[in-house]
């Protein structure tokens, strides 16, 4: 694994809970170059994040991603949880009994959704996106885990290639947004109320998966076949990358949770390292 400076913040892309294994070594973002001596699948040839270039890209034509259920509200309030490492939201299943879906794009089968997460950026380090699109980093990314519907639950995902698929939406900040997302606003009103590891508040308000995605355009996306980007770094996860940004007020992101969320939870301003890829990697774009 090759690990690059500047840092940047957050990931991770399953609850602390989901990978429930209580004899794992501790991690965290200090020194993520223990991750490789810990968890030797860190070092892997299949690593995320990585750098996603249109000029490296091949074009395919892939099957529109589809979604079902999510336009569905979800049963009951969502929870957001500081487990540690990031804000994290188990999903519930919809108020009509199915969980959410998607099929379509680089996936092979019907993968249901898991949970939601966040990456920001630190307070005066920069940016907070995982994933780059050439070179450029979004200010947040936020991340839709599914599990292939085949597996009984997450954690025997995480040893399947096919186990898990994860959609990542970026935003950006912006002085005068043309758009209002009420959900993604809700959820990062709520992030202040969970400022210590291992507190969690309940969102006020029925959500749907939708309003996660805001009206982000999931005909344009890159795919690829890539892993956890956190111990234990599983190389199980088809990622589908939306590379046209959602835009929210500077006041929400900035001003509220933002620096709230980085310096709870990461201590410092240097969160998070890109992992370069290790070789070029021949990544779809839709
Ligand atoms: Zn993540």
């Amino acid at each position: 694994m090759v690990l690059k400076k500047p840092l940047f913040f957050l990931l991770h892309l399953l609850a602390a809970r989901q990978i429930a294994d209580q004899s794992a070594p501790e991690w965290d973002y200090r020194d993520t170059n223990r991750w490789i001596a810990d968890y030797p699948t860190c070092g892997g040839a299949q690593q995320s994040p990585i750098n996603l270039d249109h000029y490296n890209s091949v074009g395919s034509l892939k099957p529109a991603l589809k979604f079902r259920n999510y336009a569905q509200p979800l049963a009951g309030r969502l929870t957001l949880v500081n487990n540690g490492h990031t804000a994290d939201i188990m999903l519930p299943e919809t108020i009509r009994g199915p969980r959410p879906t998607i099929t379509g794009g680089l996936l092979n089968g019907i993968y249901e959704a898991q949970s939601v997460h966040f990456h920001w950026g630190s307070p005066g380090g920069g940016r907070g996106s995982e994933h780059t699109v050439n070179g450029y980093r979004y200010d947040v990314e936020v991340h839709i885990v599914h599990k292939n519907m085949i597996y009984g639950n997450v954690q025997e995902a995480m040893q399947r290639p096919d186990g898990l698929a994860v959609l990542a939406i970026m935003i950006n900040i912006a002085d005068f947004p043309q758009s209002f997302y009420p959900g993604l606003n809700r959820v990062f009103n709520t992030l202040p109320r969970v400022r210590a590891a291992e507190t969690n508040a309940t969102i006020n308000s029925q959500l749907s998966l939708n309003h996660f995605l805001g009206d982000v355009d999931t005909r344009n996306f890159f795919a690829y076949r890539g892993s956890l980007t956190t111990p234990p770094c599983s190389e199980a996860v088809t990622w589908h990358v939306f590379p046209r940004p959602l835009l929210v007020s500077r006041d929400l992101v900035i001003i509220h949770p933002h620096n709230h969320i980085c310096i709870l939870f990461i201590f410092d301003a240097d969160c998070k390292l890109l992992r370069a890829p290790t070789e070029k990697r021949r990544v779809s774009m839709e």
